[in-house]
C-alpha cells in the first residue's frame, strides 16, 4: 500500500489554499465542508469564491503568495496554474512539516485528495495514488449506485442506538447478529423509504425483545421493472431486486431484468396475459401476504411503472390491511419509455401542450372511454392494452371529431432490441395488426407529435410506414 488512507479531523483547523480559480474554489469547498477554517490567497478570486468571501465562509488574502502566508497554518492545497510557484509552495510546506497537496501533482504532494462519497457519517473516500482521478471519479458513480443516499441516516440511528444496544448484549457475537438483522431488515429499508418514524420504532421493538436473533417479519417491495431495458432500472429497483428472496413476477417483465434478480431467490411466475391471468389477482394479493408472514422479503416485480395500468394499488391494500410493511418503487411507464426510444415526445411546445394516459382494454367491445375528452387539440393520446380495441378506438375519435390524417404509432416492445414502430394515421391504425404481425406489448401513441418521430428517432428499431 502506497499510501495510509486516514480521515483529517479540521473543524476549525487553519487551512490555506493557494489559487483563485474554479479549481481552487472546488476545493475551498471541499475544505469547508470538512468543517476547516479556510484561508484563501490570490490577487484575484472568481465569483464562487467572491460569495463565499462576501458570506464571511473564508478569509481572502488578497495578495501573491509568499512563504509569510504559511504562518499557523496546517494543511495546504496549492491550487495555482504556475508550475514554479507550486513547486516553490511545495518546497516551502515540506521545510515547516505542513500537509500540502499540489493539483495534478502527485510528486509534490503529502496527501491526496480521494475522490468522496458523501453518506454523513458514512464517508468513503477512493484513491488511485494520483494515477488516475478519472478512474477514482468513475469508480465512485459505479458505488454511489450500490450505496443507498441516505446510508448516513441509518449510521446516525444506529449511533444513537448504541450504547443501548451494547447494554441489551454485553457480547460482542450477540450484538454483531444483532445489527447484522437491523442492517439488512425492514428497519434499513424502512429508513431508505423515508419512513423514519416507523423505523425507530421497529428498532426500539426489536431491541425490546431481548434476543439477538430477531424474528424477523417480512416486507414486500413492489417495483417497476420499466418497459423493458435493464438499463432502465432505477438504483433502488436493482438494490432490492437483489436482495429479495422470492420474486413474483408477471409476463410483462423482460427476461433480462428478471435475471437481475438475487440469483438464489425463489421465482413464481404469476402470468397475466390479456384475460387468462395465471394466478387470479386476489390470490396474488394474498400470497404477497402469505409469503411476507412467513417473514421473507418479498419482491413484487412489475413491468413499468406499479401504479400506471399495475394494479399496484389493489396489491398493496391487503398488506396494508395485514400490517405488512411495504415500499413502492416506481418505474418508467411504458408510455414514457415508448416515446423516448420512438424520438415521439408526449409533449412539445408546438404540438401538444397535455397527454392522457389510457386504456384502450374494452371489455366485451364496449366503449367506456370518454371520447369528447380524448379529442382536444393539442394532446397526445398514449394508449395502453390498445391493439384489441383499435377498431373502436380509431372508429369512435373519427367520429368524435379527431382528423383521419391524425398522425399514429404503435410501438411494439418497446425499449427492447426487438423494437419495431409503425407510422401511420388515425385512420389507418385498425389494419396495421392485420397487416403485420403486431406483437404484445404494444404501445399505441396518436397526435400531431408523432410526425416529429421522422427526425428525432435515434434508438435502432424496425421501423414500418403504413399510411
Ligand atoms: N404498468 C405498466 C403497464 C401495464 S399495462 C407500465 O407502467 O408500463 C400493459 C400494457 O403496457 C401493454 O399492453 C402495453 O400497451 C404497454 N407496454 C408495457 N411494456 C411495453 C413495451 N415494452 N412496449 C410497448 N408497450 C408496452
Amino acid at each position: 500500500m502506497e499510501n495510509l488512507p486516514i480521515f483529517l479531523k479540521l473543524q476549525q483547523r487553519p487551512c490555506l489554499v493557494v489559487g483563485g480559480g474554479g479549481v481552487a474554489s472546488r476545493k475551498t469547498q471541499h475544505l469547508l465542508a470538512a468543517g476547516a477554517k479556510v484561508f484563501v490567497v490570490s490577487p484575484e478570486i472568481d465569483t464562487s469564491l467572491e460569495k463565499l468571501k462576501q458570506s464571511g465562509q473564508i478569509i481572502h488574502m488578497q495578495q501573491r503568495y509568499d512563504e509569510n502566508c504559511l504562518e499557523g497554518i496546517e494543511l495546504i492545497i496549492a491550487a495555482t496554474d504556475d508550475i514554479a510557484l507550486n513547486g516553490a509552495i511545495a518546497e516551502h510546506a515540506g521545510r515547516q512539516n505542513i500537509l500540502i497537496n499540489v493539483v495534478d501533482n502527485p510528486e509534490l504532494c503529502t496527501f491526496i485528495m480521494p475522490s468522496v462519497i458523501d453518506r454523513s457519517p458514512v464517508i468513503v473516500a477512493i484513491s488511485t495514488g494520483g494515477a488516475s482521478p478519472v478512474l477514482a471519479r468513475l469508480l465512485r458513480t459505479r458505488l454511489e449506485t450500490l450505496i443507498p443516499s441516505s446510508y448516513g441516516k441509518l449510521a446516525a440511528l444506529i449511533g444513537r442506538f448504541r450504547n443501548k444496544v451494547k447494554q441489551q448484549f454485553p457480547e460482542m457475537q450477540q450484538r454483531r447478529r444483532f445489527w447484522e438483522h437491523i442492517l439488512q431488515g425492514p428497519v434499513a429499508e424502512m429508513l431508505y423509504a423515508g419512513q423514519d418514524k416507523n423505523a425507530l420504532a421497529l428498532l426500539e421493538k426489536q431491541l425490546e425483545q431481548g434476543s439477538p436473533d430477531i424474528e424477523s417479519i417480512g416486507e414486500v417491495y413492489l417495483v417497476g421493472g420499466g418497459p423493458g431495458d435493464p438499463d432502465l432500472l432505477t438504483f433502488r429497483a436493482l438494490r432490492l431486486m437483489q436482495q429479495a428472496d422470492v420474486v413474483l413476477y408477471d409476463r410483462l417483465v423482460a427476461p433480462a431484468i428478471v435475471a437481475l434478480v438475487r440469483k438464489d431467490a425463489e421465482r413464481i411466475y404469476v402470468g397475466k396475459a390479456r384475460d387468462k391471468h395465471a394466478l387470479p389477482q386476489k390470490e396474488i394479493n394474498q400470497l404477497l401476504v402469505d409469503l411476507a408472514k412467513q417473514g421473507k422479503r418479498v419482491l413484487r416485480l412489475k413491468g413499468g411503472d406499479p401504479f400506471i395500468f399495475g394494479r399496484g394499488g389493489e396489491e398493496i391494500e391487503l398488506l396494508s390491511e395485514n400490517n405488512i410493511p411495504f415500499q413502492i418503487v416506481p418505474g418508467i411507464t411504458a408510455a414514457s419509455g415508448c416515446a423516448s426510444y420512438a424520438g415521439i415526445p408526449l409533449t412539445h411546445r408546438d404540438y401538444a401542450q397535455s397527454c392522457l394516459f389510457i386504456t384502450g382494454h374494452l371489455k366485451d367491445g364496449s366503449t367506456n372511454l370518454n371520447w369528447t375528452a380524448l379529442v382536444q387539440p393539442q394532446q397526445t393520446l398514449a394508449v395502453y392494452m390498445g391493439t384489441h380495441g383499435l377498431e373502436i378506438l380509431s372508429r369512435e375519435l373519427i367520429k368524435h371529431g379527431m382528423a383521419e390524417t391524425t398522425p399514429a404509432a404503435i410501438v411494439q416492445q418497446g425499449t427492447t432490441s426487438e423494437q419495431r414502430v409503425y407510422i401511420t394515421t388515425l385512420k389507418a391504425l385498425p389494419t396495421i395488426p392485420k397487416q403485420h404481425n403486431v406483437k404484445p406489448p404494444s404501445m399505441i401513441i396518436i397526435g400531431d407529435v408523432v410526425s416529429l418521430h421522422e427526425k428525432l428517432a435515434w434508438f435502432k428499431s424496425t421501423k414500418v410506414i403504413e399510411k
